[in-house]
C-alpha cells in the first residue's frame, strides 16, 4: 500500500554507541573496513551457493559469485565515494532492518567492552570478533547506502541509508540483479580510499583467500589469489602463507597453536589443511560461527560447518578438509552414514592426535598453553565417551610431586615409576598448593613414590572413568586399603620412640570421639602419618566419594560426608593434646584444637563447606597461645 513511505528506525543502544565510538575517533589500521565488507560479501555468496544446490528457482541463477570493487568517477567538489557489490544472497527491507540495525547486538556490547578495557587497543584488530564487523565502514564513511535485492524472486529492491548517528532510514530502491551493494562517501580524511590501486593492495593484505573472486575497477584480472592452499604440497607453502589463510579464514589474530596440512590418498583421497586456535574463545568466533571445518569435494564446498569429521572433543579444530572420493551432491544425511566419511574421519582424526603429541614432545612450552585452554574437552571426553580415552589419555598432563611444578604425562609417570609400584597414585583436591600439603601424601613422600595432582574442578568428574592406563589403576590416596611397600630400615632407625603410653593415647582417641560425635564414622591410629596430626580417609563401603567434592563445587545440598579420622600417636601435637588431656581434661583447647583440626583436615580434602567459618576459632586458638 504504502510502499512508497520511507521508515526510519534507531539503531539500537549498543550500537550507537559503537558508532559513535568509530566515526569520533581516530584510527590507524582503517582499511579494516573493505576485509569486513568483502567478508560480509563472501558469507552472503556462500549462502547462495548452498541455497542452489536444492533450488535454482532463483534470481539470477546463473550470475557469477564474484565481488567487485569500484571507485566511481564524481563530478569535481564532490565527496568521493567507494561501491562493493556481491551476487550474494540479498537482503530484503525488513532483513536490511534487522541485520544492519535493530536486532538485540551482545556482539557490539561485548566490544565495547573490551576497548573500555584496554584504551590503546585499536578498532580494527577487535572488530571482527564480535559479528559488527559491517560498521567499521563508518570509520571511513560520511553516509553509507546499501542497495539490496533478495535471491528471492518475488522480493523488491530496497535501500539502507544512515550517516552513522542515531538512526538510518530504509527506502524502496531501483535494482534489477540479485546482491547487495554498498556505496560508501567518504569522510574528507578518508579519500586516499577512493583509489584502486590502494584498494587491491588492501584486497590482497586482507582478503587474498576469500574464496570468490574479487575484481578491482574495470581490471580483468582478480585481485585475490582465491588459492586452495589445501591443495599445495605443504613443501610449497610459506608459514606466511599459512597465517594469512588462516586469519582470512576465522579472522582469529592470534597465530594457531598448531597447523596440520596433509594429503594422502589411501584408503582415502584428503587434502587436509587443519589448525588448533590458540583461545577457546574470540577471534575464532568471528568468521566462522560454529563448530566444525569445512568440507570441500574437487574444490567445491559442500559444507560449511561439518561436525562429522572430528570427534566432539577436537571441535576447536578449524579448517579445510577436502576429498576427490566423496560426490558432490552429497547431502547432510549422506555425509553422516557414508563409509568414505568414516574413513576420512578416522584419517583426519589421527592426524591431529599426531599433530598433538608432536607438539607436546617438539614444543613443550606451547602444548602447556594448549592443555591449559583445551584439557578440558580431553577430560569431557573421557567423562562422557568411553571410546575416547585411548585417544586422549596419552595427551593429559598433571602436575605431580615430583614433577617440580611442571606438567608430566601419565606416560612420563609410569617410566619414573621403580618396579615394585604397580599402580598411579593420585589426589584430589582444589589446588596445588593444598594437596602439596595433604595428609595423604605422608607414606607416599616416606617411600618416594610420586603422586599426581588432580586438582581442575572436573578432575573428581573424571576419576570415576579413570580406573586404569595401560594395565595401571589408578588410586586415590586417600584409599585406606592401598598397600604400600613396608619402611623397614626406618622403622628401625629413625621412626620416633613413640612418647606416647597406649592409655594416653587411648584417652586421646576418646577425646577425638566425643568431640566430633556422629560427624565422623570412626578415630582410629594411624599406620602410615609421618608429618600430618591426623588425616580424614574414606569408609570402604563408601561409594561416591569423588561425587561429594563435585557437590561441593556445585553446591548442590552438600553435606559433610563422614569419613574416617586416623590419629598420628608420633606427632607432637597429638603428644601434647595426650598430656593436655591427661593433665588438665577441662582446659577448652582440647576441644577447639579438635575442632580445628579437623576442619583443617576438610579444607586439606577440598570437603569444607565454608573454610571462613573457621576464622572466629582460630582467633581464640591465638588468643590462648599468646595468653601464657
Ligand atoms: P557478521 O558478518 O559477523 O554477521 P556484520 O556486522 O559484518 O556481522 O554483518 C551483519 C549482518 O548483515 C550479517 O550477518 C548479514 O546478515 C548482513 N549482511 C551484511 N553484509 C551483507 C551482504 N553483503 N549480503 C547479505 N547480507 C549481509
Ligand atoms: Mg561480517
Amino acid at each position: 500500500m504504502n510502499e512508497q513511505v520511507q521508515d526510519s528506525f534507531n539503531f539500537k543502544t549498543e550500537v550507537k554507541q559503537l558508532l559513535h565510538i568509530l566515526v569520533h575517533s581516530l584510527y590507524k589500521d582503517r582499511d579494516i573496513f573493505l576485509r569486513e565488507l568483502v567478508s560480509n560479501a563472501s558469507d552472503a555468496m556462500t549462502r547462495m551457493h548452498f541455497e542452489m544446490l536444492t533450488n535454482r528457482d532463483v534470481l539470477d541463477p546463473d550470475a557469477e559469485l564474484a565481488i567487485h570493487v569500484e571507485v566511481p568517477e564524481v563530478a569535481e567538489g564532490e565527496p568521493k565515494q567507494i561501491i562493493i557489490k556481491d551476487s550474494g544472497i540479498g537482503m530484503t527491507k525488513d532483513e536490511l532492518v534487522t541485520n544492519l540495525g535493530t536486532i538485540a547486538q551482545s556482539g557490539a556490547r561485548e566490544f565495547l567492552a573490551k576497548m573500555g578495557e584496554d584504551e590503546t587497543l585499536d578498532p580494527g584488530d577487535v572488530i571482527g570478533q564480535f559479528g559488527v564487523g559491517f560498521y567499521s565502514v563508518f570509520m571511513i564513511a560520511d553516509e553509507v547506502r546499501v542497495v539490496s535485492r533478495s535471491y528471492k524472486k518475488r522480493a523488491k529492491a530496497a535501500v539502507w541509508i544512515s550517516d552513522g548517528s542515531e538512526s538510518f532510514r530504509v527506502e524502496p530502491a531501483e535494482k534489477e540483479d540479485r546482491g547487495t551493494e554498498i556505496h560508501i562517501i567518504l569522510k574528507k580524511d578518508a579519500e586516499e580510499f577512493a583509489n584502486e590501486w590502494k584498494l587491491k593492495q588492501i584486497v590482497k593484505k586482507h582478503s587474498d583467500f576469500v574464496r570468490y573472486p574479487v575484481y578491482v575497477g574495470d581490471d580483468k584480472e582478480q585481485a585475490n589469489r582465491q588459492e586452495s592452499l589445501w591443495r599445495k604440497s605443504p613443501s610449497d607453502v610459506t608459514a606466511e602463507e599459512y597465517k594469512q589463510f588462516y586469519q582470512q579464514m576465522t579472522m582469529d589474530f592470534e597465530e594457531p597453536v598448531a597447523t596440520v596440512h596433509f594429503a594422502s590418498d589411501m584408503p582415502v583421497n584428503v587434502r587436509a589443511l587443519l589448525f588448533v586456535p590458540k583461545k577457546r574463545e574470540g577471534g575464532i568466533l568471528a568468521a566462522r560461527k560454529e563448530p566444525g571445518v569445512m568440507l570441500y569435494s574437487h574444490n567445491v564446498l559442500i559444507q560449511e560447518y561439518c561436525t562429522d569429521l572430528l570427534p566432539n572433543w577436537l571441535s576447536f579444530v578449524d579448517g579445510v578438509v577436502d576429498s576427490e572420493d566423496i560426490s558432490l551432491n552429497v547431502s547432510r544425511e549422506t555425509v553422516q552414514s557414508n563409509r568414505i566419511m568414516a574413513q576420512l574421519a578416522k584419517t583426519v582424526k589421527g592426524r591431529v592426535l599426531r599433530e598433538l603429541k608432536k607438539l607436546a614432545t617438539d614444543e613443550p612450552e606451547k602444548y602447556v598453553s594448549f592443555w591449559g585452554e583445551f584439557g578440558r574437552f580431553f577430560k569431557e571426553a573421557v567423562a562422557t565417551d568411553f571410546s575416547a580415552k585411548e585417544d586422549v589419555l596419552p595427551l593429559f598432563r598433571y602436575v605431580s610431586s615430583k614433577s617440580d611444578g611442571k606438567l608430566t604425562s601419565l606416560d612420563e609417570y609410569i617410566e619414573r615409576m621403580p618396579e615394585s609400584q604397580t599402580e598411579i597414585y593420585y589426589v584430589l583436591g582444589d589446588s596445588i598448593k593444598s594437596v602439596a600439603n595433604s595428609p595423604h601424601l605422608d607414606p607416599f613422600k616416606a617411600r618416594d613414590l610420586e603422586v599426581l595432582y588432580w586438582v581442575d574442578p572436573i578432575d573428581p568428574f573424571v576419576s570415576p572413568m579413570l580406573a586404569e592406563y595401560k594395565e595401571k589403576k589408578l588410586r586415590n590416596v586417600d584409599d585406606a586399603s592401598i598397600e604400600l611397600p613396608e619402611l623397614a630400615e626406618e622403622a628401625a632407625e629413625d621412626k620416633p620412640e613413640s612418647k606416647l603410653e597406649e592409655a594416653d593415647f587411648n584417652r586421646v582417641i576418646g577425646r577425638f570421639v566425643t568431640t566430633l560425635g556422629s560427624r565422623v564414622t570412626e578415630v582410629r591410629a594411624s599406620k602410615v602419618l609421618k608429618n600430618s596430626p591426623i588425616r580424614l580417609v574414606s569408609p570402604e563401603d563408601e561409594t561416591n566419594r569423588d561425587m561429594q567434592r563435585i557437590q561441593r563445587i556445585l553446591d548442590q545440598n552438600y553435606e559433610v560426608p563422614k569419613k574416617i579420622v586416623e590419629v598420628n600417636r608420633n606427632h607432637p601435637l597429638i603428644a601434647n593434646l595426650a598430656h593436655l588431656v591427661s593433665d588438665s581434661p577441662d582446659n577448652e583447647l582440647i576441644n577447639l584444637t579438635i575442632e580445628q583440626l579437623y576442619d583443617s583436615a576438610l579444607v586439606q580434602e577440598g570437603l569444607h563447606p565454608n573454610p571462613t567459618e573457621m576464622v572466629p576459632r582460630i582467633q581464640q586458638l591465638l588468643e590462648l597461645a599468646t595468653a601464657s
